[in-house]
């Protein structure tokens, strides 16, 4: 029962909340938007873990895990034993600032673990095509304008990140957008340019692939620190399946080849192929894990949740026991192969497993490995340090 695999457990069996518990005074208010997946609940495990834990999804009623308010402190119980104790974050303060044009900030960027999300852009092409074309499992075109502002400004953006920064000290802002025939990244372009001229913080940048693989070199020069690229799913028919848009209009070879590019260009480690974990089997997740890092690049393997509202919000999520031998994997590949994880400073994500989380998962220990991550590691925080005080 360490926090590591907690999180994986919490991810797949969901969380009661028993009604001692005060969340709307003690914790962060639950704010589904993006794709869905922080549709859950912020805790901190301890050796400083997070996880977005399910709770309103129909598998959570039958979780063995509850949450308890004991004395004034988070208790996580499983089937009534003590796990441990958890901490709740607060909500943030600035989530109830407004931007200058009056828009709520939590309504601009969220916080999923202790970097800012954000979704700048109109909702993905997928889901405003006749008939829809979306991912089966994505909930971004149910949460822009109910959840989230429907249009958000570079403005409103730059002072969103000031102030995420200025009270919790984010180092990372991680940006998305959906498909939009081909001009994601330009749409994108005044955003980053502005954030990082403005605050110099680490950004990273998720849209579908561009088939125009120039436009990468323009993200480097724009000083994009993380590009990750949503395949998914590594078995073509599932993909198809599952991701009928991108199957039609970009095709998982769109995807690998601009992963190539951008290993080549960024370097190992700076690149990310995102994939879903208990949508396909087992055995396919772990060869694209393996293929992944074969060409440098790092797995972030998210676990299925049937969001409410999607179109597969009836499935049940994957079993923990199937899901182990994955972020295991995940872990292992990246030392393995010399790819570096877990370098920037104070990203701990709560949404996915971190590939470095995969090490309470296995017995492998790699013990040169990680004393080299540590120096690494420790070399960049100073650098990162250093660059942010000439902003
Ligand atoms: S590409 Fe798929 S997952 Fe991404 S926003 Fe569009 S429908 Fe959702």
């Amino acid at each position: 029962m360490n926090p590591g695999y907690v999180k994986l457990d919490l991810f797949c069996r969901g969380l009661r909340i028993d009604k001692s518990c005060e969340l709307e005074k003690d914790g962060t208010p639950i704010l589904r938007t993006r794709g869905g997946l922080g549709s859950g609940l912020e805790m901190i495990l301890p050796e400083d873990v997070h996880v977005n834990a399910p709770v309103v999804e129909h598998f959570c009623l039958k979780s063995p895990y509850a949450l308890h308010k004991e004395n004034g402190r988070y208790v996580l119980r499983k089937a009534g034993d003590f796990v441990f104790e958890v901490t709740l974050p607060k909500e943030p303060k600035f989530y109830s600032q407004k931007a200058s044009s009056g828009k709520q900030m939590s309504r601009i960027g969220v916080m999923q673990g202790t970097y800012l999300a954000i979704y700048p852009t109109k909702v993905c092409g997928f889901w405003t095509m006749k008939p829809r074309q979306n991912c089966r499992f994505c909930s971004v075109g149910l949460t822009l304008g109910e959840t989230e502002e429907l249009e958000k400004t570079v403005e409103e953006v730059v002072e969103t990140v000031q102030a995420a920064r200025k009270e919790v000290g984010i180092t990372f802002v991680h940006f998305n957008t959906g498909f939009y025939e081909g001009t994601s990244l330009d749409e994108l372009e005044p955003y980053i340019r502005a954030v990082k001229e403005r605050t110099g913080l680490l950004i990273g940048v998720q849209c579908p692939p561009s088939k125009s693989l120039e436009k990468y070199d323009r993200l480097k020069e724009l000083g994009v620190n993380h590009v990750s690229f949503c395949l998914e799913i590594f078995d073509p028919r599932r993909f198809k399946e599952v991701c009928p848009g991108k199957h039609q209009y970009l095709g998982q070879k769109a995807y690998m080849d601009a992963m190539e590019y951008c290993v080549d260009l960024f370097g190992k480690g700076k690149v990310s192929g995102e994939i879903i974990a208990g949508l396909e089997r087992t055995e396919s997740t772990i060869e694209a894990i393996e293929h992944f890092a074969s060409k440098g690049i790092v797995s972030n393997v998210c676990v299925f949740r049937p969001c409410v509202g999607t179109d597969l919000e009836k499935e049940n999520p994957p079993r923990t026991d199937d899901m182990v031998p994955i972020f295991m994997r995940v872990y292992e590949v990246c030392l393995e192969n010399n790819i570096p994880i877990g370098i920037a400073p104070n990203i701990l994500v709560s949404i996915i497993m971190l590939p470095d989380e995969g090490k309470y998962l296995t017995e492998r220990r790699y013990l040169w490995k990680r004393v080299r991550l540590g120096i690494l590691k420790a070399l960049f925080r100073t650098y990162f340090k250093l660059k942010l005080l000439r902003v």
